[in-house]
């Protein structure tokens, strides 16, 4: 088999989405660079399962919005192993109204998903450039098509994301790379766990939250033969949230 062909890398995959879409890909066959930045315990367990079902798991700690680090461990990797797919997933949360907002959590939150996304976007592209295929898939949100008060910082980078995949689409066509969008709404994890949920069921036509594997399934879908038409697209995975 042709060396990468069958890898993806998933930045923040120690947990959440990113820990779902790396035990989903593994089960349909793919090896896995999984990144986190600290959770290194959950790492393990999402390495374990990912061996136990015969795939590889090469664990890659390092923080997503660290230019340097990042360059240092993959550019060695990339070297001799250029992976099918990119799938750019850390994120973090600083909600808070604008008014009150820090500097620092506006950093932060458009540092974590934005500028690591040129980062990391960077490498593998340039990489993938060679290899004349590749598939490069953002996590956005729903947060960044319609806006959400308190998440002035967060919503602004994931439209930003949404952006440079689009701008990043068109300049990599040529090359049989393909870059799409998974935005997704209410999802079951811990980055969700003190919102009014109740509340907030009324806005969903399918009234519930989502799960993980919802969106690991879409994820899996850009990734394979059956989406080699499909670039500069957003798929949403909300529930009818935004339609
Ligand atoms: P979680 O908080 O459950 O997990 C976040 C993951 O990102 C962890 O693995 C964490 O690793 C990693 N991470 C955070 N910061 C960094 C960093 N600087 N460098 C490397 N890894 C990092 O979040 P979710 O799984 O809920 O979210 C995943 C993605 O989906 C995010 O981009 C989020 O914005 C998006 N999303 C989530 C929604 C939801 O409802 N849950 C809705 C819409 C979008 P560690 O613990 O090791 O630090």
């Amino acid at each position: 088999m042709e060396s990468g062909k069958n890898t993806v890398f998933i930045s923040g995959a120690s947990r959440g989405i990113g820990a779902a879409i790396a035990r989903y890909l593994a089960a349909a066959g793919y090896d896995i660079w999984l990144n986190y930045r600290s959770s290194e315990d959950a790492a393990r367990a999402v390495q374990k399962d990912i061996e136990h079902l015969g795939r590889r798991c090469l664990l890659l700690p390092f923080d997503v919005a660290d230019e340097a680090r990042a360059k240092a461990v993959l550019e060695p990797l990339l070297d001799s192993e250029v992976p099918l797919g990119f799938v750019h997933n850390a994120g973090i949360t600083r909600d808070t109204i604008l008014a009150l907002m820090k500097r620092e959590e506006w950093d932060q939150v458009m540092n974590v998903h934005l500028t690591s996304f040129f980062i990391l976007a960077r490498l593998f592209s340039k990489a993938m450039l060679s290899e004349r295929r590749g598939r490069i898939i953002a996590i956005a949100s729903v947060s960044g098509e319609t806006g959400q008060a308190g998440q002035v910082n967060y919503c602004a980078a994931k439209a930003g994301l949404i952006g440079a995949a689009k701008a990043l689409a068109r300049e990599l066509a040529r090359r049989n790379i393909l870059v799409n969008v998974v935005s997704p709404g209410l999802i079951e994890t811990e980055m969700i766990k003190n919102l009014p949920l109740e509340k907030m069921m009324d806005m969903i036509p399918l009234k519930r939250v989502g799960l993980p594997d919802e969106v690991a399934g879409a994820v899996r879908f850009l990734l394979s033969p059956e989406s080699s038409y499909i670039t500069g697209q957003v798929i949403g995975v909300n529930g009818g949230l935004y339609m």
